[in-house]
């Protein structure tokens, strides 16, 4: 730390991205990424933009808010666009929490959310998830704070159904509550439909996984009229041109293609029931996961061991190290061949004596 970093981030840790390899000779499992190329339209929208990068990108985002509005089944009103839905949660932290309003989310989480509390000095609960990972929405009717939860859940991959989000939704209109949709495509139920009843609601999306778009950043929030302002008015004091020009053409045409979009979740859904099969026979526990991934332990070995055995075997995954899940660790299900390549290594690890 310099003598100038203000004393306010003096105890400040960022959040650790999962590792980038610089080489390609590991099977990449970490960092939930889909192993499909973008769709063909993306890639050919994306490249017509690029000749005219001399300009800015189109603040409002018009296009892309258009097409986005007629996929999700909402007005382009309802809408904001973001560089990854990491730039939506945290403009979320900033507009619906503060002294009063702590955030509120699972012990167990996405683990930028305790990032986005600090760095926004805003206070923070974290709510235990039961024995079995599962969240009791009895813990939430009563919190007076912004409730931030990630479903399906990440690590665990496990979803919360809507009419449970629904009671948390109607048990306090004056509370906001956001619904972090990441994961949503491989086997979640979105609830977009719940904004036509409750505007205490805003869910956020990625095209980081289900739409191939990782490496552009984008990300979306769905939300009322007034709630999209108020995310509007600081993303303009941070930075109107947040998402640039081939990264919106890019989503404009990944939104045209929904079709491809379908049948890689599709794959991925196949992939995953595959794996679990696969670990459950050599006595490997999972978590009932609709996401794109899934979260995993033995009994037998730690999953340290799991993790560094499976990296000297050329596959990594992603383990934490947080009390609760030490002896976890959460697996990206890749194409066939990546998740056949996990499924041998394992075979291999669990052999051993
Ligand atoms: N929410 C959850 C639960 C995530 O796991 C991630 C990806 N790590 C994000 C949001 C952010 O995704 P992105 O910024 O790539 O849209």
């Amino acid at each position: 730390m310099s003598r100038f970093f203000s004393d306010k981030y003096a105890d400040l840790t960022p959040y650790t991205p999962g590792e980038q390899p610089k080489t390609g000779v590991l099977v990449k499992l970490n960092t939930n990424e889909s192993p499909f190329p973008p769709s063909k339209k993306a890639v050919e929208e994306g490249k017509r933009a690029l000749e005219s990068v001399n300009l800015y990108p189109d603040p409002e985002h018009t296009l892309f808010r258009e097409k986005a509005s007629e996929v999700f089944g909402v007005k382009k009103e309802n809408v904001i666009v973001g560089n990854g839905s990491d730039e939506v949660l945290n403009f979320a932290f900033m507009a619906f929490c503060d002294e009063k309003t702590p955030a509120v989310f699972p012990d167990i989480t996405y683990g930028f959310y305790t990032v986005f509390a600090k760095v926004n000095g805003v206070p923070y609960k974290e709510i235990p998830l039961k024995e079995d990972f599962t969240v009791d929405i009895n813990d939430y009717i009563n919190e007076k704070g912004t409730i931030f939860l990630a479903n399906p859940n990440a690590p665990t991959g496990i979803a919360l159904p809507l009419e449970k989000i629904e009671k948390i939704l109607q048990s306090d209109r004056d509370r906001m509550v956001v619904i972090d949709e990441a994961y949503v495509d491989f086997g979640g139920e979105s609830c977009i439909s719940l904004l036509k009843k409750y505007d205490n609601l805003l869910v956020t999306m990625t095209f980081s996984k289900s739409r191939s778009m990782a490496g552009a950043r984008l990300g979306l929030g769905i939300g009322s009229e007034d709630v999209i302002k108020d995310l509007n008015t600081l993303r303009y004091s941070n930075n109107p041109y947040n998402v640039n020009k081939t990264t919106l053409a890019m989503g404009y045409g990944a939104l045209c293609d929904e079709v491809y979009t379908k049948e890689n979740c599709k794959k991925i859904i196949e992939n995953r029931a595959f794996a679990v099969t696969e670990l459950n026979k050599m006595g490997i526990q999972t978590l009932d996961s609709r996401a794109n991934f899934l979260f995993m332990k033995s009994e037998r070995k730690s999953g340290e061991e799991i993790y560094r055995k499976l990296r000297e075997k050329g596959v990594l995954v992603r383990h934490f190290t947080s009390k609760r899940i030490e002896n976890f660790n959460r697996v990206t299900i890749g194409d066939r061949e990546q998740t056949e390549k996990f499924i041998q290594a394992m075979k291999e690890i669990m052999e051993e004596k």
